[in-house]
């Protein structure tokens, strides 16, 4: 495995449709584990390819929704989609790409997703919560959105210490 440099957000390839993967082969797997140890890293609960300069539909997210005592673990997500959303919830978002600063974005409370694994098996998963937050902040990634689009507006440093926004 090895780190792979997080793009910033003045590169263009963040702004960029991804394309679908097609081939679940050593480079993809090659690609996923790298991404897991840069995500782990820079200590971020997502991460998307483009983010790393892969413009492929490909997604980390880290499941931190876990019973007292167990680990949390990172959702691999090929080629994924939105099946279901409901609820709203309303908070502090940030992103690896846009180091230290974080906006106010509405997301649903609850999604479900289907997605593909590095075999290519279809398979769904549910997200609650800030899972649910990370699950849409990645898949948006792969349509070229960065988070910065989507604030209602960006906080400053006084909220983020105070939590009143
Ligand atoms: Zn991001």
């Amino acid at each position: 495995m090895a780190l792979r440099n997080i793009l910033t957000q003045e590169e263009p390839a963040l702004y960029k449709k991804c394309r679908k993967v097609t081939e679940f082969n050593p480079r993809l797997h090659q690609l996923l584990d790298d991404m897991a140890e840069t995500l782990q890293q820079a200590n971020g609960v997502g991460l998307a390819a483009p983010q790393v300069g892969v413009l492929r539909r490909a997604v980390l997210v880290l499941e931190t929704n876990v019973p007292e005592g167990e680990d949390e673990y990172v959702i691999e997500l090929i080629n994924p989609e939105i099946l279901e959303a409901s609820g709203e919830q309303e908070g502090a978002e940030g992103c690896l790409s846009v180091p230290g600063e974080y906006g106010l974005v509405k997301r649903p409370a609850k999604v479900k997703v289907k997605a593909q694994d590095r075999f290519g098996n279809w398979f769904e998963v549910e997200g609650e919560g800030l899972t649910a937050r990370c699950f849409c902040h990645e898949l948006d990634h792969l349509e070229g959105i960065v988070f910065t689009s989507k604030a209602e507006r960006m906080l400053s440093q006084e909220e983020l210490e105070s939590g009143e926004y």
